[in-house]
């Protein structure tokens, strides 16, 4: 049973999907006006481990995630850099796909573009209006939050010091400023406009999602992940657009993620410390090393990083990769050891019963450092056969489907395969065939292979070029 918090209830609570075995789940994406920094890439490497973590349990995945290519600020940079908001979104959009590649995130199903939905945007618009929970003012359109009963209910806050009647235009404001807000923009000087049915304008940035999501996942679906700063105005507006509009349920599980800090402070571009993926890229630092950083800190707790955080994740991950390597390269005996599978099955068990609890996955991992540590005292006992040695590779790679840190298969299947030539060369040579192990080390070389002998048998490596 897997257990989520749940922003609504603000409880822990068991996931039951509207389908069995089906999970619907909707994730705020980037709004495309610069490079996304290891703030954003948090919450998205975060939807990324409860997609996978649900994939692993066997659930069938559908997840959208919007790409918000119009809205204030990209208006604003784009006009700044003199480009259109097409050409303008374009880039930053190309940046975040790369981005996702680099990190290893498993692609949404769907990435809707705002300004490809503006007639799906429109059409909830006019419900809104035709049922009286919007109004028109100077040839914009605003909810009124004070027709929905359940406003606030999200971001759990004080509705008496609602103004009612008071409206905000801006996509983005405080809980303080909780206003009526724009479901759409009347067209203004030098800002992109669609001509529409209810006037020629601009979509709100709230109405977006209500709309992209609906579209793709239906009226009521079963998660919506963001970060915390998203629960206001954001996904508060979102609930009352949509469940005024569909007069149903909207979501059944909120989940957010916490900020992430650095060296203690808050991200930001004036202190320099808001890093982008290119900029930790060009410091040499390794997309899984950070991945792998990210993923360690609860998604609720706050994240600081540092550079001494990811030396600290990169000596984890490396300690997997060696254990790895081990198993891959050492000759092991053929005997079996009987407790490795008992090893495989206590670790797994504690690595889904940590993850099962809302994704806390430093049960998860110590469960898997812990398994390495008793392995590695075997293999060092010359105790594992190479049966168990199998067995544990599949293992580590069946958890990494979950966790996404190391070396992709593909490489890994080559990596077998190379041991297989080795295995054949040694034969080759303790049956003195020296002629067919020559040929083989010949084969290999040809492919870029180079083997080595060592204290601890034959090694290789791929050649630099
Ligand atoms: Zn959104």
């Amino acid at each position: 049973m897997i257990k989520l918090y749940n922003t609504l209830s603000g409880k822990v609570e068991p996931f039951k999907p509207l389908t069995e075995g089906e999970v619907k789940l909707y994730t705020c994406g980037p709004t495309v006006y610069h490079y996304a920094h290891i703030g954003n890439l948090r919450a998205y490497i975060f939807e990324d481990l409860l997609k996978r973590f649900l994939m692993f349990m066997g659930y069938g995945v559908t997840h959208v995630m919007n790409i918000t290519d119009v809205d204030d600020k990209t208006i604003r940079d784009a006009k700044a850099e003199g480009l259109t908001l097409e050409e303008f979104t374009k880039k930053y959009s190309a940046a975040f796909f790369e981005d996702i590649e680099t990190l290893r995130m498993i692609k949404a199903d769907f990435y809707p573009r705002a300004t490809e939905h503006i007639p799906d945007m429109v059409k909830i618009i006019k419900g809104l209006l035709e049922k009286g929970y919007a109004y028109r003012k100077d040839g914009s359109v605003y909810f009124n939050i004070s027709k929905f009963p359940n406003y606030g209910r999200l971001s759990k806050m004080d509705l008496d010091q609602l103004e009612p009647g008071q409206r905000i235009e801006a996509d983005e404001y405080e809980k303080e400023s909780a206003q009526d807000f724009a479901l759409w923009k009347d067209k203004k000087e030098g800002e992109p406009f669609w001509e529409t049915e209810i006037g020629a304008g601009r979509p709100g940035w709230h109405i977006e999602c209500s709309a992209m999501s609906s579209k793709y996942l239906g009226q009521t679906f079963d998660i919506h992940c963001g970060g915390v700063d998203n629960i206001f105005p954001h996904h508060e507006n979102e609930i009352a657009q949509s469940e005024a509009y569909s007069g149903k349920k909207f979501v059944n599980y909120w989940l957010h993620c916490h900020h992430l800090i650095v060296d203690g402070e808050k991200m930001s571009k004036s202190k320099g410390n808001q890093y982008t993926l290119r900029e930790l890229l060009e410091k040499n630092i390794e997309p899984a090393v950070l991945r792998f950083l990210l993923i360690a800190t609860h998604y609720r707790k706050m994240l600081n990083f540092t550079f001494e955080a990811l030396h600290q994740a990169q000596a984890s991950l490396q300690r997997t990769k060696d254990f790895l390597y081990e198993l891959e390269n050492r000759s092991f005996k053929k005997q079996e050891n009987k407790d490795v599978p008992l090893f495989i099955e206590e670790t797994k068990k504690k690595f889904i019963e940590g993850l099962s609890d809302d994704l806390n996955i430093s049960v998860s991992l110590t469960a898997l450092f812990e398994m390495i540590k008793k392995v590695n005292i075997l293999i060092n006992q010359d105790k594992i056969g190479k049966e168990d040695a199998a067995k544990l590779i599949s293992f580590i790679y069946s958890l990494d489907e979950v966790l996404a840190i190391l070396p992709p298969r593909e490489e890994k299947t080559l990596a077998s395969e190379i041991m297989k030539k080795i295995e054949e060369r040694e034969k080759a040579r303790a049956e003195k065939n020296y002629e067919l192990a020559d040929k083989i080390r010949e084969e290999l070389l040809k492919q870029g292979i180079v083997l080595e002998d060592t204290k601890d048998g034959i090694r290789w490596k791929i050649r630099k070029s």
